[in-house]
């Protein structure tokens, strides 16, 4: 089994090879046919968040090293531990990453991605920047026929991440008003494909790369912001007759979260779901007088997997641009991302 691994924090990635893992009880072997690179890889790699004024979070805790990054993968089951129901050798399967304990509260309520004692692939425990990846219960597999192997790997993280975040737009309404995203990364290219079936809103995109802006006019957003330009809040302000009903940050930086909360109309939301770090600065007085919301979202839950899934089948959302590389070139792929060289998604092929 080759796997390229984090030996040690920060440093390049390392090939290695080892015995190829046998599956005991409930556990699956996946041969990896396709894991997507995500921003999230970055932070891990490099073993910590920055949460502004000068703080860290530190990351380097709930692993072992070396460690296998990878939590969008896709591929095909080769061999089953004795236990393992309802899975069988052949299966192409796309994996749910975020597993919880599957014994607690927040996992019978079935919202694993919140369980506080869970190991998600890639995170947790080894992930799909290998050929093979061992797997823990047969209830993370998922079946995407008739998609794209490639694309239903970017659905695991960028793709349900998108989803959770537009679903909790639909539920606290848009009323008429505009959705504004933030940030066309991966997961905000994803939300904007996603956004006409989850939201019945005008969808509105900012970025600071005029090259996405206008891939996004092209895929359908009905207004792209610079912002970069100090009047951007100003600019969606006017175009909007007083500011957006929610807005999604998909970048999660001082930046990026300013101009999402400066953008918002009375009684507008916004989520915050990138985790690029930083401090949110806010004028309190503007959260009761205008009466915001302000939420996080976190991925998404199994139910929301199948979801997208099906909504993926439906043929009504238009496919994420995939940057398809060898696996080889795992380290490259995290340089580019964190350099913001990539449009879309890099997905890894074993
Ligand atoms: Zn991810
Ligand atoms: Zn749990």
């Amino acid at each position: 089994m080759l796997s390229h691994q984090v030996t040690a924090y920060g440093r390049p990635l390392e090939r290695r090879e080892a015995a190829l893992p046998e599956p005991r009880a409930a556990e699956v072997l996946l041969r990896v046919g396709a894991c997507g690179v995500c921003h999230s890889d970055i932070h891990l790699w490099e073993g910590a968040f920055d949460l502004g004024a000068g703080k860290r979070l530190d990351l380097t805790q709930g692993r072992d090293l070396p460690h296998t990054l990878g939590h969008e993968i896709a591929g095909e089951v080769v061999a089953v531990g004795p236990e393992a129901v309802g899975v069988a050798v052949g299966d192409r399967r796309v994996v749910y990453p975020w597993l919880g304990c599957g014994a607690c509260p927040r996992c019978a309520a079935g919202d694993e991605h919140l369980c506080p004692t869970g190991r998600p692939i890639g995170v947790g425990r080894a992930g799909g920047f290998a050929d093979h990846v061992l797997l823990p219960h047969p209830r993370c597999l998922f079946d995407y026929a008739p998609l794209g192997e490639a694309l239903a790997a970017t659905y695991a993280c960028s793709g349900l991440t998108a989803f959770g975040a537009l679903r909790k737009v639909s539920a606290a309404g848009v009323a008429g008003g505009e959705l504004l995203i933030v940030g066309l990364g991966g997961v905000g290219m994803a939300a904007l494909g996603l956004a006409p079936s989850v939201v019945e809103a005008p969808v509105l995109c900012a970025d600071v790369d005029p090259g996405r802006l206008v891939v996004a006019g092209r895929r359908g957003a009905a207004g792209t912001f610079d912002v970069s330009a100090a009047d951007a809040v100003k600019q969606i302000k006017r175009r909007t007759g007083g500011g957006v009903a929610a807005a999604v940050d998909f970048v999660g930086s001082e930046r990026s979260a300013a101009l999402a909360f400066g953008a918002l109309a009375p009684g507008g939301t916004l989520i915050v779901v990138g985790l690029f770090g930083g401090a949110l600065q806010l004028a309190l007085p503007l959260l009761p007088l205008k009466q915001i919301t302000i939420r996080g979202s976190y991925v998404g839950s199994p139910a929301e997997m199948a979801e997208l899934l099906a909504l993926g089948r439906s043929g009504s959302v238009p496919e994420l641009p995939i940057d398809e590389r060898p696996l080889a070139a795992a380290q490259t792929a995290l340089d580019d991302l964190r350099a913001g060289r990539v449009t879309g998604r890099v997905v890894l092929r074993a």
